[in-house]
């Protein structure tokens, strides 16, 4: 494969991409971010993907889920607008203005039905965890015209490009730069550094994590993240990139040299966002 341009995001640079409130704004105008996350087994990756899109800024949140994870929503996140779907479709669910997709949202015909309704409409939607294995069994899924943000780690895009996982790990920039031109999507690779990759456009490398990091739960907060600055307007390119550098440098404000656990990591993207614009 060619090795693609690389560009570093830096901090000013993500100051300038990131979106203020404008004197004017109200909480639709902010963004709403929909959040298809979660089942009756798995119910903590949708707590924490709100978590990380309540921090990052959205205007509003909306959950969709089954029983267990919705319960477990609405008790955490207050804030959260939260709808226990009686079937798998997001039809009748208010307005969002971007969709997460696939945290805990296990991989049966209920989910796949689920990720159908989501990539039908008319949104960007981030497609992260589970539904990215849902889209690798059934690639007509991601038959749409709006944008497509997916998130893998190594071993979700071997399975999403059907490589070798040792293949995409020697070349990580290549297979994501691939994949993005292959699938028609941009691509946030994840692992010890982050790559952001569009058909067309320099790879970004983020470098802001800490191997802190490597918890359970952190991928789903970076999910919420990513999805609350797509709903707030930005491009899936300019929002995976972002993301990743405010939730790395949360990372490393959360752990300050001990472990952390996701939660911490959400809750440190405000001050992640603090220093960005005061360093920017
Ligand atoms: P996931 O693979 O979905 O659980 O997401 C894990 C998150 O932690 C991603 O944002 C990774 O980039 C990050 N991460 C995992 N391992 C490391 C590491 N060794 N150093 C820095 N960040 C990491
Ligand atoms: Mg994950």
């Amino acid at each position: 494969l060619p090795a693609p341009d690389v560009t570093a995001l830096t901090g000013a640079d993500v100051a300038d991409l990131l979106p203020r409130p404008a004197t004017e704004s109200d909480k639709y105008r902010r963004g709403v971010v929909g959040i298809a996350a979660g089942s009756d087994l798995y119910t903590g990756a949708a707590v924490l993907a709100v978590g990380g899109a309540l921090r990052a800024g959205a205007g509003m949140v909306r959950h969709v889920g089954q029983h267990a994870p919705v319960a477990q929503v609405r008790s955490h996140w207050p804030e959260a607008v939260v709808t226990e779907l009686e079937r798998p479709s997001i039809d009748g669910v208010g307005r969002v203005q971007a969709w997460v997709l696939g945290p805990g949202l296990g991989t049966g015909a209920w989910a796949h039905e689920v990720a159908a309704s989501v990539l039908a409409s008319d949104v960007p939607v981030l497609v992260d965890a589970d539904a990215l294995t849902l889209v690798s069994r059934d690639r007509s899924l991601l038959r749409r015209t709006a944008p497509v943000l997916v998130t893998p780690h190594a071993g979700e895009l071997s399975r999403l490009i059907g490589a070798g996982r040792a293949e995409i790990e020697a070349g990580r920039l290549e297979h994501a730069r691939a994949a993005a031109a292959e699938l028609g999507v941009t691509v946030l690779l994840k692992g010890s550094t982050t790559v952001v990759a569009e058909a067309d456009r320099p790879v970004r490398v983020n470098a802001t994590g800490t191997s802190w990091l490597a918890t359970g739960g952190t991928g789903d907060v970076l999910a919420g993240v990513s999805g609350a600055l797509l709903a707030q307007g930005l491009d899936c390119y300019d929002a995976a990139s972002c993301a990743a550098h405010l939730h790395g440098l949360a990372g490393r404000i959360a752990a300050d040299g001990a472990p952390l656990n996701a939660a911490d990591v959400a809750a440190a993207i405000p001050e992640a966002i603090r220093r960005v614009h005061d360093e920017g």
